[in-house]
């Protein structure tokens, strides 16, 4: 299983537009964090969870070559709007599986009217296959990858966490129900939101993040979703060993 960061930031982006706090002015690469992203690689299939809204510079910076499919957590812009970039594979290799659950298809629909009612000729719409995913009930994209739908709390809002084999993807979080931590046993990587230090409404925080580290107990676990108040090399030292700070780019394999 080979999984690629290709976005660890917030909605906003880091750096955040017109600020020049520590982390936004920061020539680290690893404080320069374009909008959540994952790519799953593993047993012949490339999987992408959510379509950023750096959906497209993502896939060229990474050198994307195809996909399979497509995972969406939920609806917010971050990780939604690059849907209409998923076109030029389209145009190599049709229509692409898109799944999400129930509550995330009537936003897609909504959002993306254009693509379902097609109201004018000409110029090429992303063609997408859908399948509604239901928590707890897992699927097979190849017959060795084995995808578990979870379901976490992000305020209000029931999203989608996602098992792959024994890597998780949990970002857009505030809370993990009990018969979701039931699914999340035995993992090897666990990919968590954590947003900032301080604690927040609709997002994990540090402590908690780790207080569900603690609970879940992955062989490794990694912090994503995460805001211009953490500079990766100042508050990596925050971090108990096995834990770290996602940046873009960073791989793991397992
Ligand atoms: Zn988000
Ligand atoms: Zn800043
Ligand atoms: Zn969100």
């Amino acid at each position: 299983m080979k999984l690629t960061f290709l976005g660890t930031g917030t909605s906003t982006g880091v750096p955040s537009i017109a600020c020049d706090c520590e982390t936004c002015i920061s020539e680290d690469p690893r404080d320069k964090r374009l909008r959540v992203s994952i790519l799953i690689e593993h047993a012949g299939q490339s999987v992408l969870v959510d379509t950023s809204s750096d959906f497209r510079q993502q896939a060229l910076r990474y050198g994307l070559k195809r996909l399979d499919a497509v995972l969406i957590t939920h609806c917010h812009a971050d990780h939604i709007f690059g849907l209409d970039d998923i076109r030029p594979l389209n145009f190599r290799y049709g229509a692409l599986g898109l799944y999400a659950n129930e509550r995330a298809w009537v936003d897609i629909y909504r959002i993306f009217k254009y693509i379902f009612e097609p109201s004018h000729f000409g110029g090429g719409l992303p063609q997408v296959i859908p399948h509604v995913v239901e928590p707890g009930a897992p699927f097979c994209l190849a017959e060795d990858l084995i995808v578990t739908p979870l379901v976490v709390i992000h305020g209000r809002l029931p999203v989608m966490a996602y098992r792959f084999n024994n890597f998780a993807y949990a970002t857009d979080l505030s809370e993990i129900p009990e018969q979701t931590l039931e699914l999340m046993r035995g993992l090897d990587v666990l990919v968590l939101d954590c947003l900032r230090i301080k604690e927040h409404p609709t997002h994990l925080w540090l402590d908690k993040a780790l207080e569900y580290i603690e609970k879940i107990k992955p062989r490794r676990a990694y912090l994503t979703h995460i805001a211009h108040d953490i500079k990766h090399e100042r508050d990596s030292a925050r971090l108990p060993p096995d834990v770290q700070w996602a940046y873009d780019g960073l791989i793991v394999e397992g």
